[in-house]
């Protein structure tokens, strides 16, 4: 993930926390062997006018009193503590806590658990909780794209929704299902393509424990590509991209692993748009009518498009082209000769003499 979201944008919670208290309240009325409330008395006092129309959810609670009602004491603390649990999502991602899934807990109570609080994630939808938590997000951050890709573009709020994530899968974390510190906005691709239901807090073996980003809690990673091989990557004339983030930590092998961003850039982005890339900075040469002709100028003019789009964000990719330029730039700096006579082939000016075009112009 590129940047964080602001935590602030989770701070409307209250269905999730209305919810919580709810089931917390069941589980006390179970214990000590009281009846369960007439709707909509069982949930908060300060939520029942908003909620005491939604059958739906009079009905789910109802059924997850009736399957608590069917365990031993035993299993119902282990129900209550798995509650807690799903919801340290912090605590989870940064593996200093773990949680039982549903699929540890007592047969009874899965899909009363899957269908209540599948349930009130939807709510979240119609009581324009969903909406406000993406408002807040698109107003705090610069960039409107997709923070797990940078490639992807964000519409503005009021259009078609994008994607909202279950950052923690509800189908293994189904008590986090309506929390909004577990729900990210993500763009299509990273979401139906590449997560999907992938479980952050185990590697595909389903056994090994691993830690994520807390994509609430995150600082901003650069993407570098200073040690790639300027040429003989896909063709002679495309660098062999060697991908690194920085600042770097065991949470973004798992965001690679999830979403397969190092490949994705490779593939899609820096292969395919490489011989592009160079046209335009032999475009913005020649009409800037550059000089490139001593090492110094060649550099200083790679310095200057690598700064252009080291300031323009994530619009367009801004940020890779940043790291190609200045990769490019680093090793006419460390005296790469091959690359400095082609680069400076590539920005001289034309001239009509009919000669034969450079290696890299061939390329580009
Ligand atoms: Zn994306």
């Amino acid at each position: 993930m590129l940047f964080g979201y602001p935590l602030s944008a989770t701070q409307n919670n209250w269905l999730h926390d209305c919810l919580v208290e709810t089931v917390k309240k069941i589980h006390a009325a179970v214990d000590a062997k009281k009846r369960y409330p007439a709707w909509p008395k069982i949930v908060p006092s300060k939520h029942q006018g908003t909620l005491t129309s939604r059958i739906g959810l009079r009905d789910r609670l109802k059924a997850y009193n009736t399957a608590i009602r069917k365990l031993s004491k035993g299993d119902r603390d282990a129900v209550l503590a798995a509650v807690e649990a799903q919801n340290r999502i912090g605590d989870l991602l940064s593996g200093t806590c773990n949680c039982t899934p549903l699929d540890g807990l007592p047969q009874y109570v899965r899909e009363p658990v899957k269908d209540l609080f599948g349930f009130a994630f939807d709510l979240l939808t119609d009581l324009k909780v969903r909406d406000q938590q993406y408002s807040a997000i698109y107003a705090a951050t610069a960039e409107h794209v997709c923070p797990f890709c940078g490639t992807e573009y964000f519409d503005a709020p009021g259009a078609p929704r994008e994607a909202l994530d279950h950052y923690l899968t509800k189908s293994r974390y189904p008590f986090a299902a309506a929390n909004l510190r577990n729900l990210v906005p993500m763009g299509h691709k990273c979401n139906s393509s590449y997560k999907l239901t992938s479980d952050l807090l185990y590697c595909a073996d389903g056994l090994t424990r691993r830690v994520a980003i807390d994509p609430y809690s995150h600082t901003t990673i650069s993407v570098v590509l200073d040690d790639s091989d300027p040429f003989d990557g896909t063709t002679a004339h495309t660098p062999k991209w060697a991908i690194k983030f920085i600042p770097d930590s065991p949470a973004l092998q798992t965001w690679d692993d999830v979403f397969s961003i190092r490949e994705r850039y490779r593939q899609s982005h820096l292969d395919r748009d490489f011989a592009s890339w160079l046209k335009g900075f032999q475009r913005w040469a020649r009409t800037a009518k550059l000089q490139a002709d001593t090492d110094d100028k060649l550099v200083d003019a790679l310095r200057q498009y690598e700064e252009y789009f080291g300031a323009s964000g994530m619009q367009d990719r801004a940020f890779l082209k940043a790291a190609v330029f200045r990769m490019l730039r680093r090793h006419c700096e460390l005296g790469n000769q091959r690359l400095k006579d082609e680069l400076r082939d590539l920005v001289a000016p034309l001239v009509k003499t009919g000669g034969t075009p450079s290696a890299v112009e061939v390329a580009a």
